[in-house]
């Protein structure tokens, strides 16, 4: 029976079951955590991609620098007060503010942004800006900011190191980023991709027990999906030997989503896009049925989710805020939860 305090030799023991009663037992497990330490509500955050300007070339991803067939945007103020505004009226407790790591985002620009949503709205602010400068971090925390997403993809050094080049000489690394930001004061959240070409069961579950021993508020995991304007998504990266390259499947995404729930049950953690994308008919709701609490619907203005290409395909309804909110109510009902009320903070419970 799996459980949070599985070796990691179990975890990937678990990686790699594909036998149908045994995975119904570990979605099972993973469910009754999920009700039992964050129940049955799901929060739902808005998120507001507000630019897709990056200075970095991780491997996998549509929005890196070297990208030249992908336009280019930047929110204006009023564009990311709007999208607030909008996520306040529905309801929903977190404004989820993302980009890739772009530096015409100044600091004082970003914190005054975050000053004035906290002015208007009693929404909590999730920042998702790279890996900026101590200052700049400190700056947004102080305005208000709330909580960091930081995925850090994969533990394992080497693979880490084919993906994300540095940017600068002797950088931390993103696991070393997350522990600051902590320090500072926000929720942290951190995650991995599933299936990057070269990761191994075992470094998979070397990141899912890591995730375990830093104690993650935030954790998100999802398939990788190969994208044709990125090395890793035109055969640059070579994959492991057959039978050991874990693969980039929803079915490998609900056992990652499902062992983290078991590993941390207090956590949040959310049905991400990527899981959407690659099954978009019920990758979200598999996902919240086997261990996740969270989902971030986007709000960022039509004429830009286009571009937020991290990948090609991404599930992105074409609907009004509106509408994607009395959608997701229906079909939480559908499968036994409902919307949350309030911010959606981690509520830590003794594990
Ligand atoms: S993963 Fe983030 S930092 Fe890396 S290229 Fe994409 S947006 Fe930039």
């Amino acid at each position: 029976m799996p459980g949070p305090e599985m070796s990691v030799c179990e975890i990937e023991r678990w990686l790699r079951e594909d036998d149908p009663q045994a995975l119904a037992t570990l979605w099972e497990v993973a469910d009754e955590l999920r009700r039992r330490y964050v129940g049955d509500e799901v929060h739902i955050r808005g998120l507001l991609e507000i630019s897709n300007n990056c200075a970095r070339s991780c491997a996998y991803c549509g929005l890196r620098a070297e990208n030249v067939n992908l336009p280019r945007y930047r929110l204006t103020w009023k564009e990311i007060l709007e999208g607030a505004a909008t996520t306040a009226a529905l309801g929903w407790g977190t404004i989820v503010m993302q980009a890739g790591e772009d530096y015409g985002i100044t600091r004082e620009w970003l914190a005054e942004v975050i000053a004035e949503i906290k002015r208007r709205t009693d929404l909590a602010v999730t920042l998702s800006m790279g890996e900026r400068p101590l200052e700049d971090l400190r700056a947004w925390r102080e305005a208000g900011a709330d909580r960091y997403l930081l995925r850090f993809e994969t533990s394992d050094p080497g693979l880490y190191a084919r993906i994300h080049p540095p940017l600068r000489e002797g950088e931390p690394n993103r696991l070393e980023q997350l522990e600051v930001l902590r320090e500072l004061g926000y929720e942290a959240g951190g995650g991995v991709m599933i299936g990057i070409p070269g990761q191994s069961y075992a470094s998979l579950a070397r990141d899912i027990a890591i995730f375990r021993a830093m104690d993650m508020d935030m954790i998100g995991v999802g398939p990788f999906i190969p994208n044709p304007d990125t090395p890793a998504g035109c055969g640059e990266l070579p994959p492991l030997p057959e039978g050991e390259q874990v693969p980039a499947t929803d079915r490998m995404g609900y056992k990652v989503v499902a062992l983290t729930r078991i590993v941390r049950p207090d956590a949040n953690i959310p049905a991400t896009t990527a899981l959407a994308t690659v099954n978009r008919r019920e990758g979200r709701w598999l996902g919240l049925q086997r261990g996740a609490n969270v989902i971030m619907p986007n709000v960022t203005p039509r004429r830009y989710r286009e571009m937020y290409r991290l990948y090609p395909g991404k599930a992105i309804p074409e609907e009004t805020a509106d509408a994607t909110a009395d959608r997701l109510a229906k079909q939480l009902g559908e499968i036994g939860r409902t919307v949350a009320a309030g911010r959606g903070d981690r509520r830590r419970m003794l594990c």
